[in-house]
């Protein structure tokens, strides 16, 4: 049997710790840490999203400042609004729910965010960091794939590492993280050929296509670690993930399973990234 790599336990345990190193800056009086969360419009999964986010905040210690903001915003009134939280020194972390409404031009919206309070580790200056191997925030759910990973035993340097997708927030942070970690690392994506002899060689294979199940075990080497990004809803409501999981779990050594594996983790990486911000923020 493979070992279940339990991302509720682990998002669970940092969030615990978190929640520890909290309560001693805020008792030394060292730190304010405030997430401001900025949702445009009235999509239902964004509000759900945002939702938890702020009951994380909450649990940990962090404090909240909500901007619910209606779907004809225009682009400049974002702009400003993103403008006076970056001078605003009690706003340590500044969060805009993605996707935004057409009208909005998003890679502008994160272009504005102040690199110090880029708690999502989407601005350019974060991604570049992160390439060439300095300090900055980085994108929650590959960052938290690392900690399932590192606190699971699972040893990466020297490793065949694939990654099946290559989008900004996943694929590619998540191909730069694992070669900061020293893993021998290859992308694959839409245009790959042979995908399934790609896959084969992977002794950690991440896979983030948005493709329900689509991965069998005729992707996967025996005894090889499976780390799904996949989230989707099946025609019996049930999640799923882009691995067949019942396919797949009894040839691999560990597996994470949706739900419970690297979904739980990124909202846990989201404060990690805010408690990183508020300390840094006190310099
Ligand atoms: P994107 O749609 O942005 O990217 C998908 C990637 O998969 C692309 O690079 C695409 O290649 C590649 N791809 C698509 N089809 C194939 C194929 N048949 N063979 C090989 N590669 C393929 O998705 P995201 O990265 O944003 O998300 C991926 C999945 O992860 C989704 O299910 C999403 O819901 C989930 N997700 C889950 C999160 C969580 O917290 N658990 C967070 C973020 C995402 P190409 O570039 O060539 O088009």
């Amino acid at each position: 049997m493979p070992q279940i790599i339990d991302g509720k336990k682990i998002s669970a345990m940092i969030k615990d710790e978190l929640k520890t190193q909290v309560t001693a800056l805020k008792s030394k009086q060292e730190v304010s840490i405030c997430l401001a969360v900025i949702q445009v419009g009235n999509d239902p999964a964004s509000a759900v999203y945002v939702g938890n986010k702020k009951k994380a905040c909450a649990y940990i210690g962090i404090d909240s400042l909500s901007y619910e903001l209606p779907e004809e915003t225009s682009q400049a009134q974002l702009m400003d609004l993103i403008g006076e939280l970056n001078h605003k020194a009690e706003v340590t972390g500044i969060l805009v729910q993605l996707p935004l409404p057409e009208h909005i031009d998003e890679d502008a919206v994160i272009r504005a965010i102040d690199p110090a309070k880029d708690v999502d580790g989407f601005h350019p200056q974060s991604v570049g960091a992160l390439c060439i191997g300095q300090p900055g925030f980085v994108s929650c759910t590959p960052a938290g794939i690392i900690q399932l990973l590192k606190r699971s035993g699972i040893e990466i340097a020297g490793r065949e590492c694939v990654v099946v997708g290559r989008s900004n927030i996943v694929g590619k942070p998540m191909a730069l993280l694992l070669l900061r970690e020293n893993g021998t690392v290859t992308v694959a994506h839409s245009r790959t050929e042979n995908l399934k002899e790609v896959t084969g060689r992977a002794d950690i294979l991440v896979v983030a296509v948005g493709r329900p199940k689509m991965i069998t075990r005729e992707y996967v080497k025996e005894g090889a670690v499976v780390i799904d990004v996949g989230i989707h809803r099946n025609e019996d409501g049930r999640l799923c993930g882009d691995v067949d999981y019942e396919d797949v779990a009894p040839i691999c050594s560990a597996i994470t399973p949706v739900p419970g594996g690297v979904g739980p983790m990124t909202i846990a990486m989201l404060m990690h990234n805010c408690v990183e911000a508020g300390k840094a923020g006190r310099r």
